[in-house]
């Protein structure tokens, strides 16, 4: 068979013994031989489907190269962008848009520009924590409209399960419970069609600022459109196919169980006992997704937020204000202090109020307390301030189309057991 190539990533195919498969060491996809005959023999069925789009328009942005961390960022010819919003570092011109830099699809802005700054202001507050200026207008004017990119396959996956469907019936007769089981072979063999599944790969932007802005929907997903591209500056990033497809392959692998799963929910249990489900074709596009950028350095530190363009969740950690910090702390400890003061002259705990060292007494335990308050009250709103985050996964359309070639459902046998019912 010579070099065959992976048709999810190009790595190169090699049998592998063990699996009794061809194996792809660079995304761990396997095929039959047959499957690598089929292959070769009809290329990949989605890629071959697709025109090849010819954009003159598409050319005339310029491509950038922020010479510190390697970004490549697409914008309109002539735009003075100045900096790579990744990193902060300079930008080299490279020259006109390579026509395959071309994305497929779009995640249009959902948040207005006057909506994000609202978001930030509600996040950075007077009042909270973070020191006034990060809400004030001249730091919120830095606030840049972005698009990342987001690698994206149409798969093409083969199904062969099979197992056994069981059904389970049970009913009492005279003082016996009977159980009546039912077992069928069962057979799902077919391929399904996926469409613009989302890796999590995301250029060379901030990977924590990005999980905390959270996930975007895909079935929102637009046809790219080149006037996108020249209102804000877009990142490209080659993609790493062998990486960003493990990521895909389980998303695909997931839900294609569920579709079998569907397929066998008239049993009351299905046992499988082979479940083969591979992606034998791969095509590759990648989208944009919106992102409203805030940047603002501080002395040596440069601090980033971030609101999701669709839905509008912010992500980064509000810098805390030693200047607040400090007046809450004095503010919970004088009112502590004021108050030990009255309850002990009214409870007489401290001792008759008209006793020697009383004061000291009371203002000793008011200061006591008051410095522990104080403690607990700023440990807390330094600890608000943190961001958790956990991950939620892109919303995408999922299986677009599952055809069984092979649904068989074979009798097998029946039994009957009874117990005494108590
Ligand atoms: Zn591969
Ligand atoms: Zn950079």
């Amino acid at each position: 068979m010579g070099q065959s190539k992976c048709p999810n990533c190009d790595g190169t195919l090699e049998y592998r013994a063990d699996h009794r498969k061809f194996g792809c060491n660079s995304c761990g996809s396997f095929f039959t031989e047959e499957q690598v005959k089929k292959l070769f023999k009809g290329k990949n069925k989605s890629q071959a489907a697709r025109p090849i789009m010819e954009d003159d328009e598409f050319c005339q942005g310029e491509l950038y190269k922020c010479t510190v961390c390697g970004a490549e960022i697409m914008a309109e010819a002539d735009l003075k962008i100045g900096w790579c919003f990744c990193c902060g570092g300079g930008l080299q011109k490279q020259g006109n848009l390579p026509a395959d830099y071309r994305p497929e699809g779009i995640l249009p802005f959902e948040i207005s520009r006057d909506a994000a700054v609202e978001i930030l202001k509600d996040n950075l507050a007077y009042g909270k924590l973070s020191p006034s200026v990060f809400s004030s207008d001249e730091v919120l004017s830095g606030l840049k409209g972005v698009y990342l990119p987001v690698w994206m396959a149409d798969c093409n996956v083969g199904i062969n399960v099979n197992g056994t469907g069981r059904t389970v019936k049970s009913w009492i007769y005279g003082d016996q419970l009977y159980t009546e089981t039912r077992d069928y072979s069962v057979e799902r063999n077919g391929e399904a069609e996926y469409f613009s599944v989302p890796s999590d790969a995301v250029g060379k932007m901030d990977r924590d600022l990005m999980a905390m802005a959270g996930n975007y929907d895909f079935t929102k997903l637009q046809r790219f459109d080149s006037s996108d591209i020249f209102r804000y500056p877009a990142e490209y990033c080659p993609v790493n196919k062998g990486e960003a497809f493990k990521c895909i392959q389980e998303k695909v692998k997931e839900d294609t169980r569920k579709t079998v799963g569907k397929s066998v929910s008239k049993y009351t249990d299905f046992i499988p006992e082979n479940e083969d489900i591979d992606i034998l074709g791969t095509y590759w596009n990648y989208s944009l997704v919106p992102l409203w950028l805030l940047t603002y350095t501080s002395g040596r530190k440069t601090y980033r937020f971030a609101v999701n363009g669709q839905t509008g969740k912010f992500a980064g950690e509000p810098p805390v204000s030693p200047v607040k910090l400090t007046f809450w702390a004095l503010l919970v400890f004088v009112t502590v202090v004021l108050l030990t003061l009255v309850l002990t002259t009214v409870t007489g705990f401290a001792g008759p109020s008209d006793q020697n060292g009383f004061l000291v007494r009371s203002i000793g335990t008011g200061a006591f307390l008051g410095a522990a308050a104080a403690a607990l009250v700023c440990i807390a709103a330094v600890r608000s301030t943190r961001r958790s985050y956990e991950f939620v996964p892109d919303t995408y359309a999922g299986d677009a189309e599952t055809s069984f070639t092979t649904k068989l459902d074979r009798y097998v046998r029946q039994y009957t057991t009874k117990v005494k019912n108590k």
